[in-house]
């Protein structure tokens, strides 16, 4: 069974193709620039040098029919036709309180898939177009949604609701809703499976460190809080968003700066987190180099990252009364030794202690703890796009 993944952005899209026998990837690449000139795609066929393929992709139908002829053509293909690709699993980003796991998209999935896009208007018009291309280009094959807000809906009121008037919930359903959920389900399991132990005996903290970046409480395999809320701007200091900040400061700056309040969360969201701070980049490499050549700000700027993720480790170690596993994964938290230990310096407190050498890995699967830790830190890289294959086949094989 083959399980094509798609993960539709506004102009651009990501895929893989996934043998489901043996979960290997086949195939992968990314399609930039849709509907803006210059359009194209790097595609990879496992073992293939990556070949970049020139098109007029002016929407996502043609940027998927270009993925179809890459994934088909004699040169740069893995397969011999489309009936080849078993199903599709589409990431979408919001799926509101309507779904708490994944599930097989028919009409009735596509309005409620359309009733969220309030609640993430840049993501959810784009995971739409990105599953009405397949359904036209591949009728009859089963397409999946799995979405980002899912895995968080076992979360207690006591965690998504704000301390503002009830009756927006009420009306609105505005809440914390959590993102990042199917990269924190997969790193989950996974420690579960590198500990040896089951998921349901174990209290993990998952810090997915990226561009964007939250940390989720995982008590028996459930999540029961997170960082990131009715939007992906809560939370941690981010890449380029702020994270949580006192709601006071959107008028303040309004105020000062003649600015809009739509325009004061695009500052928020675009200018602020480490890049805003340090006013150096939002990659934490330029960063890191910033620091070793001396440069204070970007030192203030790393440690006021990590110990924002080391507050709401320890805030999360209460939640739970304790944590086996403080876990790091994501661009940042699999390949930044230096961030991981900046984090884990605050957690001694909570047992966790670093052997440095084993520290240095990177995008590897490692118990970095020193001996006598009582609380693991490990690195778990994630693969979000294997998860959405796995929950795709196992709705297939039940069809
Ligand atoms: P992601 O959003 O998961 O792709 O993570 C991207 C971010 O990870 C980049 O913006 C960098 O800040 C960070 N990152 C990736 N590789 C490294 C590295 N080798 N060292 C430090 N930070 C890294």
């Amino acid at each position: 069974m083959n399980v094509l993944v798609i993960n539709c952005g506004s102009s651009s899209l990501k895929y893989q193709l996934i043998d489901m026998r043996d979960e290997r990837v086949i195939a992968k690449g990314l399609c930039e620039r849709i509907g803006i000139e210059g359009s194209r795609i790097k595609h990879t066929a496992a073992d293939k040098d990556a070949v970049i393929i020139n098109g007029y992709m002016p929407d996502h139908k043609a940027a998927i029919k270009f993925v179809i002829d890459a994934l088909v053509s004699p040169e740069t293909g893995v397969i011999k036709s489309v009936d080849e690709i078993t199903a599709v699993g589409h990431r979408v980003v919001h799926g509101g309180e309507n779904f708490s796991s994944s599930t097989i998209i028919d009409a009735t999935v596509m309005n409620a898939i359309r009733d969220c896009i309030d609640l993430a208007p840049l993501h959810n018009p784009a995971n739409i177009v990105g599953i009405e291309a397949c359904q036209a280009l591949m009728p009859g094959t089963p397409q999946v949604a799995v979405f980002d807000t899912a895995f968080h809906q076992t979360m207690p009121e006591k965690a998504y609701l704000y301390a503002v008037p009830y009756e927006y919930y009420r009306k609105y359903k505005l809440r914390k809703y959590g993102f990042h959920g199917t990269s924190h389900k997969y790193v989950s399991l996974r420690t579960a499976e590198f500990l040896g132990k089951k998921v349901e005996d174990l209290k993990l903290v998952i810090c997915h460190l990226g561009n964007g970046a939250s940390v989720c409480a995982i008590d028996g395999g459930k999540s029961i809080d997170t960082t990131m809320g009715l939007t992906p701007l809560e939370g941690l200091a981010m890449g380029t968003r702020s994270g949580d900040l006192d709601p006071a400061i959107v008028q303040f700056i309004a105020d000062k700066e003649h600015l809009t309040l739509k325009q004061v969360i695009e500052v928020l969201n675009k200018q602020s987190g480490v890049l805003g701070v340090s006013e150096i980049s939002s990659d934490f490499r330029d960063l890191e180099d910033a620091c070793d050549a001396g440069n204070e700000r970007a030192m203030v700027t790393m440690d006021l990252f990590a110990y924002r993720v080391a507050k709401y480790v320890g805030a999360y170690a209460a939640a739970m009364n304790g944590i086996d596993a403080v876990v790091f994964t994501a661009g940042l938290g699999e390949n930044s030794g230096v961030v991981r230990e900046d984090v884990c310096k605050y957690l001694n407190f909570l047992g966790v202690k670093v052997d440095k050498d084993k520290n240095k890995c990177r995008g590897i699967e490692q118990d970095f703890s020193a001996e006598w830790a009582h609380c693991k830190s490990l690195v778990i890289p994630t693969n979000e796009e294997l998860m959405i294959a796995r929950d795709t086949k196992d709705l297939v094989d039940n069809l």
